[in-house]
């Protein structure tokens, strides 16, 4: 039996492969390298091989003991040709990572969105262990989420469900990324938080976020650090995020009913304000029954559940 599988996460900053043993979770080599500048189809296969082929240098795993390469990939894919269909934030189309990479290295090449691999990452080996019924929640840029049902990744008939980030909260509301108005991700997304917060800054109101950032750039760290000082523009725009959250999540257990919900991303995991009070206001806004029995938990394997995740994909397509 083959006990390891290759996981590469692999987005706008960065591009993490990673050796897991597949039956305990645990990394056994990674190679990390930055993508930010790199942009455009042959530009991103690119880094993808010589990241592949700097992590088979530096392990001393044998080759005939890994199982499969699995990509989560940030966009649209075609799970069946290994095709990344539109990867906004790397400016690829339709870009096959499967047909080279399976004639480079000879070991069947899975690719998934990035959420549906972080999400298998934690049924398998973080939070969501001993659960077969949960949604998983990432809030960071945007809002992802993947639905796993009887132990299985959700894929819905055209393989697009979990879009939790666009579900309408408004009818009449601010224009998200997809087009459309009201979008769940530009009320409560780090970005929505952000420009919110920016936007006050910009007409006269002062918050200790100028003193802790001279970039239009806030991170979860300078929520926090504002709202441990009671920063009134950042608590302002924080509650407000919680409001619009909870009320999105109140409706993912009214509606589907799930016995767990992880919630991951930056804010989460650091800004224990922003995760309990979600959890506290969702419980208050659903139905009693689903109020009562719905579990909540913060994902377990942070920075590494895509990573891992995208070991595990070549599961979801047995
Ligand atoms: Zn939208």
């Amino acid at each position: 039996m083959k006990n390891y599988s290759i996981g590469i996460d692999l987005g706008g900053t960065k591009i993490l492969a990673a050796i897991t043993d597949i039956n305990t979770g645990k990394i056994v080599d990674e190679v990390k390298n930055k993508t930010k500048k790199i942009r455009g189809n042959s530009n991103i296969l690119n880094i993808t091989v010589d990241t592949l082929s700097e992590l088979f240098n530096k392990t001393s795993i044998n080759k005939d003991d890994i199982n499969s390469i699995g990509l989560g990939l940030a966009g649209q894919v075609d799970r069946k040709n290994g095709v990344l269909l539109n990867g906004v934030n790397l400016d690829v189309k339709k870009l096959d990572f499967k047909s080279p990479l399976e004639e480079k290295f000879n070991i069947p090449v899975y690719t998934g969105n990035d959420v549906e691999a972080a999400a298998l990452g934690e049924l398998k080996f973080g939070s969501g262990v001993g659960y077969s019924d949960i949604v998983c929640i990432f809030i960071g840029t945007g809002i992802g989420s993947a639905i796993i049902e009887n132990g299985k990744i959700r894929k819905g008939a055209s393989e697009t469900a979990g879009e939790i980030g666009h579900i309408i909260v408004d009818l009449n509301g601010r224009s998200c990324t997809c087009g459309a108005n009201g979008c769940l991700e530009a009320y409560a997304s780090r970005t929505a938080i952000e420009s919110r917060i920016l936007g006050a800054i910009k007409k006269g109101r002062t918050s200790i976020i100028t003193d802790l950032t001279n970039t239009s750039s806030i991170s979860s760290k300078h929520i926090k650090k504002a709202l441990e000082a009671h920063d009134e523009v950042v608590c302002q725009y924080v509650a407000e995020a919680v409001e619009y959250l909870s009320g999105g999540i109140a409706s993912i257990m009214n509606f589907y009913n799930p016995k767990l919900i992880i919630l991951g991303g930056g804010l989460i995991q650091s800004v224990d304000e922003f995760y309990l009070n979600t959890i506290k206001k969702a419980r208050m806004k659903a139905l009693p029954i689903p109020s009562k029995n719905t579990d909540f938990k913060k994902a377990g394997l942070n920075d590494y559940s895509g990573v891992v995740g995208a070991s595990c994909l070549f599961l979801s397509y047995n």
